[in-house]
């Protein structure tokens, strides 16, 4: 698999009448075609400044980044950094122009010139991708969050950017609708898209394939920086890394670590509920 995504010694500052404020230090990470990536970190730890220079949003002051191919630090190239990166974010409310499902998917296509003999099929062929065929004519007011989040990424999916970030898009959801949009990262994970998810949940990031973990390396004076890149394994069940990162470790991981408090030392470190429950029942199968 290539590199789609190359970030290396990336630093930003933001400007303001108080000065100057260095949010994001030397981040550097890579991100294969075809990867699903969580890029998880505390509240306020620059998530959303990374995705913002990485989809042209915010111009490169520091540092090299390349999103297939395409370098972020002309500022030329917004509009291509822009079509390359599809957007899904937080609030699924902001997301919609028209009030007909329908129409809102095809304005984004006719915008990008997609000629219009093109634009029908390709709604409809975004909507079944989302598992929403059949509410062409809603509004998508009308739709439940978890619907609405399918339905903004349906008009993401319609441009068929090169890699799908997903700004804690399910942040606003409530469990049901939280399952639905995760299990369609997963889906398109498996068909083979490059899927970036950004969030502050770890048991939400259990479900990719890797995890750049950002935070302060030495308290609240340091700028943000990359404190860990590695499987979702390595990462996600180093409660001490999690901790110093200012991360809730997954409810698996604390209860591995009190059990072996308490004297139960499980095979292994489990990382979801799931793995939790088979652990459990191996371990009083052995003793
Ligand atoms: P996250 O997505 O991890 O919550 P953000 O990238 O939104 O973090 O913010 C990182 C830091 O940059 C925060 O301290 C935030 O207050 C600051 N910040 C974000 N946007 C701006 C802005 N437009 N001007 C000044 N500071 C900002």
């Amino acid at each position: 698999m290539s590199e789609l995504l190359e970030v290396n010694h990336v630093s930003y500052a933001y400007h303001s009448i108080d000065g100057e404020t260095e949010t994001l230090a030397d981040i550097s990470f890579h991100i294969k075609e075809g990867e699903f990536a969580a890029i998880v970190g505390p509240s306020g730890c620059g998530k959303s400044t990374l995705v913002r220079l990485m989809n042209g949003l915010l111009q490169l002051q520091d540092g090299n980044l390349s999103v297939n191919g395409i370098n972020a630090g002309n500022p030329a190239n917004k509009w291509e950094l822009c079509k390359i990166c599809g957007m899904v974010f937080q609030n699924p409310d902001n997301q919609f122009v028209s009030s007909v499902l329908e129409e809102d998917i095809a304005f984004g296509l006719e915008n990008a010139q997609v000629p219009e003999r093109e634009v029908t099929s390709k709604v409809k062929a975004a909507l079944e991708l989302v598992g929403l065929e059949g509410y062409e004519k809603r509004s998508p007011s009308s739709l439940s969050g978890g619907q609405k989040q399918r339905a903004a990424l349906a008009g993401v999916l319609a441009l068929n950017p090169e890699i799908l970030i997903f700004d804690e898009a399910t942040s606003m959801l409530d469990p049901k609708g939280r399952r639905e949009v995760l299990a369609k990262m997963k889906k398109l994970r498996d068909c083979g898209k490059t899927v970036v998810m950004i969030t502050h949940d770890v048991e939400e990031a259990v479900l990719a394939d890797q995890v750049i973990l950002m935070g302060r390396p030495n308290g609240q004076k340091d700028p943000n920086t990359v404190l860990a890149q590695g499987s979702v394994r390595e990462i996600l069940t180093d409660s001490r890394l999690l901790i110093q990162a200012g991360i809730v470790p997954p409810m698996a991981v604390r209860m591995y670590e009190d059990l072996k408090l308490a004297g139960i030392e499980l095979n292994r470190c489990p990382l979801t509920k799931e793995e939790l429950a088979e652990a459990l029942c191996r371990w009083k199968s052995e003793n």
